[in-house]
């Protein structure tokens, strides 16, 4: 459920810029969330919703993007994408995945991903995550 804190989070960070800015509403927020995340968007619209209610972000509309994976091999400088990673770590764990199955067993965490993936390319385990790790607030508009 880590939704909820994240909600939480978001809504904290936007109460101190709001202090910071001097502002009394927030109108707009837009969110870029990685997609390694997994998150449950549904989830975290609902817990913004509950946890703001009594806060000045009560209207606040929030718009979610996601921001694709993508990760880069320091020994050959190849570029892959979730998918392959996904399917490299499935290979390398021996987890067969069955035809029209999407589901997984494990649960794709980025710390597990950093263990045991490899470069699809050249084997190496030194490689960088270089986007869809995190989520960040990537546009706010004021109001007030
Ligand atoms: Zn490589």
């Amino acid at each position: 459920m880590h939704e909820w804190s994240l909600a939480e989070a978001i809504l904290e960070g936007l109460t101190s810029l709001m202090k910071q800015e001097g502002m009394k509403k927030v109108s707009e927020v837009e969110i870029l969330y990685g997609e390694m995340m997994e998150l449950e968007l549904d989830i975290l619209k609902f817990a913004l919703e509950e946890l703001s209610k009594e806060t000045p972000m009560k209207d606040t509309k929030f718009i979610f993007s996601e921001e694709r994976a993508s990760f880069r091999c320091n020994s050959c400088g190849y570029r892959w994408n979730f998918e392959q990673a996904h399917s490299s770590l499935s290979e390398e764990l021996g987890i067969r995945e069955l035809a029209g199955e999407r589901e997984s067993p494990i649960h794709f965490i980025p710390e597990l991903a950093q263990a045991l993936m490899r470069c699809p390319n050249c084997g190496s385990r030194d490689f960088e995550i270089e986007s869809g790790k995190g989520i960040r607030i990537s546009r706010i508009v004021f109001e007030g």
